[in-house]
């Protein structure tokens, strides 16, 4: 349901009985529901799949499967969002027991008062709705838990995630993956120059110059302070460099002025990757591509370097020079 729609419950009525079926739906005539009335538990079953009901009034002796079948079904699916009133001539304790343990959220004995079921219902969309409420704040939690407040950017919990999950799909499938370490050269300069409202400026524009070079099946993310990672597959080794390299120059080339004062920034890039053969752990990818990027600050920022496989970090050259 979206935010400030009404909510029209969906109900299920599932009942062999032609009689007590059409006493069901007299009762639910002209109220605020959606109906869907099925004759046996296997068309319930189908209708629960397509119909998605929000509340399920179902008989418990049917043909095929019964009342109690289908609230184990119902729950098999992983679906709790969905309140089940069983409607029966079953009046026994133990009856009572069956059927809540198999999954039944309510229960009324026939013949049952009108009045009554339907307080049942509104009790069911209540609680129906009350699931609805949290699931959606879940989601937004979820979110929030796993997005960079400041750029907005996944953070470094979601980006690592990502990456890790990315790498062991390159492995099992071969294909390249390749892991960019970037931070703000001289930043604390930008703050203690310009103070720290224009810091965080600069560290939106770089998020979103960084969001602009990325594509929809690649990643990049804060992983905190003014440092960030890029997640890219499939490209080779020299379409990766030409990227980045063509990111490293866009942003050194960037008009960044704030409030009405002109910043230089520059950033520096360390790449590592996986490249199809060996087999490395996402720690080790990333512990490569700190070591570029700290050799690329150590040869004067605003560059970028790539890990060699098996090379002394002496020998790492720098493979773009601004
Ligand atoms: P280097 O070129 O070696 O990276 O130098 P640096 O000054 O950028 O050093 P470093 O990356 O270690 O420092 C990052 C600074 O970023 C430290 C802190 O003052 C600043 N910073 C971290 N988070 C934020 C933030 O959210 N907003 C702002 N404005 N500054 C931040
Ligand atoms: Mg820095």
């Amino acid at each position: 349901m979206i935010a400030g729609q009404q909510f029209v419950p969906r109900i299920l009525i599932a009942e062999d009985s032609a009689l007590c079926r059409k006493l069901l739906e007299a009762i639910l005539a002209n109220k605020p529901y959606e109906l869907c009335s099925v004759t046996n538990g296997r068309e319930a079953l189908d209708a629960f799949a397509q119909f998605r009901p929000d509340i399920i009034i179902t008989d418990w002796m049917m043909p095929d499967v019964t009342g109690v079948e289908l609230c184990r079904q119902v729950r098999k699916a992983q679906d709790i969002s969905t309140y089940i009133i069983l409607v029966t001539q079953k009046s026994e304790k133990e009856d009572l027991i069956e059927a809540l343990d198999a999954g039944a959220d309510d229960y009324l004995t026939k013949p049952f008062d009108a009045g009554e079921l339907l307080a049942r219902i509104r009790v069911g969309c209540r609680t129906v709705q009350m699931g609805r409420e949290i699931e959606a704040k879940n989601a937004l939690l979820e979110k929030a838990a796993r997005t960079d407040h400041l750029t907005g950017l996944p953070n470094r919990l979601a980006v690592e995630e990502f990456a890790a999950k990315q790498l062991s799909a390159a492995i099992r499938h071969k294909f390249n993956l390749w892991v960019v370490v970037t931070d703000l050269d001289k930043f604390k300069l930008v703050n203690d120059t310009y103070g720290h409202f224009a810091g965080d400026e600069a560290i939106k524009r770089f998020a979103t110059i960084l969001k602009a070079h990325t594509r929809a099946a690649d990643i990049c993310g804060r992983l905190g302070g003014d440092e960030f990672l890029i997640v890219m597959s499939h490209g080779n080794k020299k379409a990766i460099v030409q990227t980045i390299e063509r990111l490293r120059a866009d942003f050194a080339d960037e008009d960044c002025s704030l409030n009405g004062q002109q910043i230089p920034l520059t950033a520096s890039f360390g790449i590592a990757g996986y490249d199809g053969t060996e087999k490395v752990t996402f720690r080790e990818v990333l512990t490569r591509a700190d070591h570029a990027l700290y050799l690329a600050k150590a040869s004067g920022r605003n560059q970028v370097r790539a890990h060699v496989r098996n090379a002394v970090l002496s020998e790492l050259v720098p493979v773009a020079r601004p």
